[in-house]
């Protein structure tokens, strides 16, 4: 599948971090990081993480309220729904704690909001079903969780939500439910107009923080995301021992492009070798414009061999297209650094250095930072 094609500065980060997510070969990887359809890219994987943790207070909030709602109501509703509140926030509170640990947060979120669905739609269908006062509490999981997924995923949390509501009210006494179906019809309504406006709210939201990290010319992700990016990673790999490696890769001779075709057509150049660079990697090996025709890529688990493995395909593809119809090369500098060695500045200097000395051979070129404390001595 070609996403959007990068064009104008226009192409979205979903489009750019769509290819390569599960298809691809190299089965060591997908082990320790699978992309699942819950979260396709690294991008909606950290945004389910990301969401989680801002909205932790107000969801604090917004489960009290229910609970001093519950609580009140009582006397009246009878006590199952406070005692069903306990599971929830025990529920809740597990989220929190194991989702900046786990491979693949979007799975506790998402289980969640099963585990909160069920229980309410339980407890609604054994206290009166469709003339359960607690039926609208049915919204909530929903409005909970769609802030932080992709608009598909919200798509089926609605229509779980729907089959949940009718399960618990005509699903436990069809002709009650058909004899009242107004609670159940206004139920329906709210959860769509919840929904829509945090789904609104989001949009404008995403939209906001995707013009603070992305390249408007290419779409990739920009410097300012890199270091906070960065030392996620590193606090992984020290944790994990396992390796991490930079690509830094520069476009041989760019400045003549600019000079024989002008300004245009070598930004037209940087479009299309952005995309070309984005499709030879998978959707969680991150790419950063670092600024002109300098562009970091960055392997969390992937050792020297795989990572010149990969810096090779990128020379290979590049030299073999054509971007505007021109013949374009481009070298790379790769450094990789083990567990507690991780460290951006003294990686990054050997991928620059290595860089350096690829240009210095005719460009064209992939080199490998010998060694690590070596290079860091010589810088
Ligand atoms: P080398 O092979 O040593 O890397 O040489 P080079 O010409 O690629 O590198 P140099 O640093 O001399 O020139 C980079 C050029 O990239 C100069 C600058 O005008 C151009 N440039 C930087 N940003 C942009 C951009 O956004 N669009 C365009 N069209 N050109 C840019
Ligand atoms: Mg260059
Ligand atoms: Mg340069």
């Amino acid at each position: 599948m070609r996403p959007r094609p990068v064009k104008n500065g226009t192409a979205s980060a979903e489009a750019l971090y769509a290819t390569h997510s599960s298809t691809t070969n190299e089965p060591g990887l997908l082990k320790r990081r699978r992309t699942s359809w819950l979260c396709p890219t690294e991008l909606d994987r950290a945004r389910v993480v990301d969401a989680n943790v801002r909205v932790r207070n107000l969801r604090m909030i917004s489960l009290g309220a229910a609970v001093v709602a519950l609580l009140v109501s009582a006397p009246w509703q009878g006590w199952t729904y406070p005692i069903l509140a306990l599971p929830v926030a025990i529920t809740f509170g597990a989220v929190d704690l194991t989702i900046r640990r786990v491979q693949r947060p979007e799975l506790i979120s998402a289980g969640a909001m099963l585990i909160t669905l069920g229980v309410l739609a339980g407890g609604v269908a054994i206290n009166g079903g469709s003339r359960s006062p607690a039926l609208p509490w049915l919204v909530l999981p929903l409005g909970a969780t769609a802030a932080r997924f992709r608009p598909q995923v919200v798509i089926a949390g609605l229509a779980l939500t729907v089959v949940a509501i009718l399960a618990a009210t005509f699903g436990v006494d069809t002709t009650q439910a058909a004899d009242h179906p107004v609670a159940v019809i206004a139920t329906l309504g709210l959860l769509v107009s919840f929904v829509s406006i945090i789904w609104a709210i989001q949009s404008a939201e995403l939209h906001h923080r995707d013009a603070a990290v992305l390249d408007p010319l290419t779409a990739l992700l920009n410097r300012s995301s890199l270091m906070s990016r960065f030392r996620e990673i590193a606090s992984q790999a020290h944790l994990t021992r396992r390796p991490v490696c930079l690509l830094m890769c520069d476009i041989d001779a760019f400045k003549e492009i600019n000079d024989s075709y002008g300004h245009d057509r070598g930004d037209a150049v940087l479009q299309e070798i952005s995309y070309q660079l984005r499709k030879q990697l998978r959707s969680f090996e991150l790419i950063y414009r670092l600024g002109g025709e300098e562009f970091l890529v960055v392997l969390p688990g992937v050792g020297q061999r795989r990572g010149q493995e990969i810096a090779e395909r990128i020379r290979a593809s590049i030299s073999e297209m054509r971007p505007t119809g021109l013949r374009v090369t481009i070298s790379i500098g790769v450094a990789v650094a083990v567990g507690e060695e991780v460290a951006f500045d003294p990686l990054f200097k050997a991928a620059d250095n290595a860089l350096y000395e690829a240009k210095h051979e005719g460009g064209n070129a992939v080199v490998t930072a010998s060694a690590l404390p070596e290079i860091s001595r010589r810088a």
